[in-house]
């Protein structure tokens, strides 16, 4: 298909078919079907009989710049110099010669990388931004897809899941990380703590009080100077306010909990968009290996792995089986936490596992 280069625009990611292998730029949107030869591999068969072959790979989200002149020495050695990357992380390598398939699997291996990610398997851990590059985390994402990942790299390496399975991670508790079939993500417990010093320096009151979803702060005079005060008792501990007032400080190493929600839109093969549901709440945020979290997600996955007919996406199955057989059979305890009381909820949330308005 014929493909003129967009003009450049101020920001943003630069017109990708430039760099796309030319068997891809010839038969963008030309595929007749494609096939999964072994895992770790795609092979794309177009309309006029080209094919092309993909390797994945895992990576850490944030790489050096050692192992990433590693990952590019191996394409052009064993590749054809054409790679990309995925939304989780992985590296992929193209190639047009089928011969060409084994030998690059086998460097990545033996450089250390981990082939794999298709079809249904554990794909990587979706990844956030984390300490590096964002301004409100309140745990290390990075930290807890290592482990994690550590402890999957066979369901990432092979085909054993009754479907694919993506995960997230997020490390604050407002935005990214709910897109996947099981989401680890931060779980505040206990409302900010205020530094009424800084408030007055840094802070846009006006838009902090905007900020907060149940209307829980309000303008005050502390000790003289303009701050602002939380209505501890509407507060839903979202954390919310901590970005455009960091002296909101919500982080903390006791309080700041991790908790995992599962199905929802992104794990259905079939049904109607669904949201996430909470399923454990106040795991420890326990560094460096986050033993509590990694627990409770095996379990998830072993019980799904175990549970669930061939090609049901966690969300099928769940829907299947019903919330009360979910908890009975991976043993996780069903608590208050898990009731969704906000009253807010009614009308837009509606994510506890039980309660229906
Ligand atoms: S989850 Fe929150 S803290 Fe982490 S990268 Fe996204 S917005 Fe930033
Ligand atoms: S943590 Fe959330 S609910 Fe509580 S005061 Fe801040 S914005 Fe409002």
């Amino acid at each position: 298909m014929a493909h003129e280069m967009r003009s450049p625009i101020e920001s943003g990611c630069p017109d990708g078919f430039q760099y796309m292998h030319p068997v891809m730029r010839r038969n963008y949107g030309q595929w007749a079907y494609h096939e999964d030869p072994q895992p770790g591999v795609l092979l794309h068969v177009s309309h006029n009989g080209e094919k092309i072959w993909t390797v994945r790979a895992g990576t850490q989200r944030i790489l050096d710049v050692f192992t990433l002149r590693k990952l590019c020495e191996i394409g052009d050695k064993y590749g054809e110099g054409y790679v990309r990357f995925t939304i989780r992380s992985n590296i992929e390598y193209m190639v047009a010669d089928e011969a060409k398939v084994q030998p690059l699997v086998d460097a990545l291996t033996g450089a250390g990388f981990i082939v794999g990610g298709t079809r249904n398997s554990v794909a990587m851990l979706s990844h956030t931004q984390g300490w590096l590059h964002c301004d409100i985390p309140g745990t290390d994402a990075s930290g807890v897809v290592k482990s994690m990942m550590d402890e999957l790299i066979d369901e990432f390496k092979g085909w054993n899941m009754p479907n694919r399975v993506h995960m997230t991670t997020s490390c604050c508790q407002i935005n990214c990380g709910g897109q996947g079939d099981i989401a680890i993500n931060v779980q505040h417990t206990k409302p900010p703590k205020i530094n009424h010093d800084l408030v007055s320096n840094i802070c846009e009151r006006p838009s902090v009080v905007a900020r907060c979803p149940v209307a829980a702060i309000r303008p005050a005079l502390v000790n003289g100077k303009p701050s602002l005060e939380v209505d501890e008792k509407k507060c839903i501990c979202c954390g919310a306010c901590y970005p455009p007032c960091p002296p909101m400080q919500i982080n903390d190493a006791e309080h700041s909990k991790l908790a995992i929600w599962v199905g929802g839109n992104h794990s259905n093969a079939r049904g109607k968009p669904t949201f996430q549901k909470l399923v454990a709440s106040g795991i420890p945020n326990n560094p460096p290996r986050w033993p509590e979290a990694t627990a409770v997600v095996k379990k998830i996955l072993k019980t799904y792995k175990d549970d669930a007919k061939d090609w049901e996406r966690m969300n099928d199955w769940i829907e299947r089986i019903g919330w009360p057989r979910f908890f009975e059979k991976t043993g996780l305890p069903f608590t208050k936490y898990h009731i969704d009381n906000w009253r807010g909820a009614r009308a837009s949330l509606n994510a506890s596992t039980h309660i229906r308005f």
